[in-house]
């Protein structure tokens, strides 16, 4: 093993939890590790649907979704409108052009 190359292993590492508080020990070459999730609140592990957000991608997504909901409303009325525009147009079959003769 060459000296001075390999970084320090530490053998009594906390690692702590922000989501749910749980720490416990490993080892590692870093002094302590911070997770967001763990296995003790992992909706994988836990079974039950939560929302890991950090950074409000969550809400801006949600957000995102209202507007294209307000956009499509929107959307079907103009088509609605159209519609309604050709229909006034709308050409006459041969059958209704002889019976206006
Ligand atoms: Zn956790």
């Amino acid at each position: 093993m060459k000296s001075s190359i390999h970084p320090n292993y530490f053998t009594d590492v906390p690692v702590q939890c922000t989501g749910c508080g749980m720490s416990f020990v490993t080892q590692s070459t870093k002094k302590s590790i911070s997770v967001h999730v763990c296995s003790k609140c992992h909706p994988f592990y836990t079974g039950e649907q939560k929302f890991i957000d950090t950074k409000g991608k969550v809400e801006k997504f949600q957000k995102k979704m209202e507007q294209a909901k307000v956009h499509k409303v929107k959307l079907d009325e103009k088509k609605a409108k159209k519609a309604g525009k050709g229909g006034m147009k709308e050409t006459k079959s041969l059958r209704e052009l002889l019976a206006d003769i």
